[in-house]
């Protein structure tokens, strides 16, 4: 594999945490970067693995004025053997292809990237974190460098992949949290860039988060821009209602972020068939009154950071539903169980979903 490979000499690494109880999430930082470069009639270039340092930037880098910028988040977890591994990379690979070509960004070839990552991670494998629910978060991110004020796509961009030991998420037990449903703000519109993981989206979210906050509540569920009246997303995840024996969640259309956990959660209800799994538009008003009738038995959000996080309180309009009896689900726990479970390698990956490092 063509990767230039310059390492910290090892009296100059870092220090590892002493403990892992409190890594926390993304303060925390690898000796270490994989790094590389694009020209527009050069392609990709000069791909090395190198200090972890801070990167030189115009000041007339495109990406800062005018946000072409997109990421990933994945993670690397440790095995009770020892041995690392990846859940579903290929996926996250394909969908930053995706975020790039929507952006006008120059592609990557999935093969090469996660190739390149998995030697940066043998690396740096004595950083993946032992302890139950840690894991090593992994960060592809790609943006514009050209110096260049005019609005158009850039010639010049940067790869690059850092890597974050983070800690468990929930340290305090898997409690449910209440979510404001937004009236006011939206997250996305069909048509727009919330389909990707574009930098500029979550910069455009953090005010209703914020808000959200403010009035004691853990997150936001979005309403379609449209006709404010459809459910999206809880917070920078997918959701999931389970109505009496029909788990459903809201389709791909176009302003909603194709998560790899929502494919995980779907796959594995359907695998189970106690359940079935449905893709259709969800109205809040049809949450709220089956909140209420009792058809409303759990409801939880999906994503890599979390995992499964339970809802049991959800907030419209001044008023509070609460979800089941305040408790995790047994469908959302169950979900966590199998999802840790495999991604952990206490069970055996039947799906083809895990990627050994
Ligand atoms: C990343 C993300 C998700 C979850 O995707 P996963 O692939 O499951 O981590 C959901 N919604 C938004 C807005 C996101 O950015």
């Amino acid at each position: 594999m063509d990767l230039e490979i310059n390492l910290v000499p090892l009296e100059n690494r870092k220090e590892k945490p002493l403990s892992e109880d409190d890594l926390g999430f993304g303060d925390i930082f690898t000796d270490h970067m994989l790094m590389m470069d694009y020209k527009e009639g050069q392609g990709w270039h000069n791909a090395r693995i190198t200090a972890f340092a801070d990167i030189k930037l115009s000041p007339a880098a495109m990406s800062i004025h005018y946000a072409q910028s997109i990421f990933e988040g994945l993670k690397c977890y440790r095995r009770q053997d020892g041995e690392i591994q990846l859940f579903r990379p290929r996926d996250n690979f394909m969908r930053f292809n995706r975020s790039a070509t929507r952006l006008c960004m120059p592609e990557l070839d999935v093969e090469y990237a996660l190739e390149s990552l998995k030697e940066f991670i043998r690396i740096e494998s004595d950083w993946v974190p032992r302890s139950q629910g840690s894991s090593l978060y992994v960060r592809p991110t790609m943006m514009a460098t050209e110096p260049h004020l005019g609005v158009r796509p850039a010639t010049q961009y940067l790869y690059f992949v850092i890597l974050a030991p983070v800690g468990a998420y929930y340290k305090e037990g898997f409690n449910p949290i209440s979510i404001l449903v937004s009236s006011e703000y939206v997250r996305a519109v069909r048509g727009g860039v919330g389909e990707v993981k574009a930098a500029g989206n979550y910069a455009a979210s953090l005010y209703a988060a914020r808000e959200a906050q403010e009035k004691g509540f853990t997150q936001i569920l979005w309403l379609d821009a449209i006709e404010r009246k459809y459910i999206e997303e809880v917070g920078t995840s997918n959701i999931f209602f389970l109505f009496e024996d029909e788990l459903v969640t809201p389709p791909l259309g176009g302003s909603i972020l194709s998560g790899i956990t929502r494919l995980s959660v779907i796959d594995l209800t359907r695998k189970w068939g106690e359940f079935d799994v449905v893709e259709r538009p969800i109205a809040i008003d049809e949450v709220m009154a089956k909140a209420k009738n009792g058809e409303l038995k759990e409801v939880f959000g999906a994503g890599t950071a979390v995992v499964i996080s339970p809802v049991g309180e959800i907030s419209f309009h001044g008023e509070t539903v609460k979800i089941g009896d305040g408790k995790t689900g047994r469908l959302a726990y169950r979900l966590f169980e199998e999802i840790t479970a495999i991604q952990y390698g206490f069970k055996n990956d039947s799906h083809g979903w895990i990627e050994e490092i």
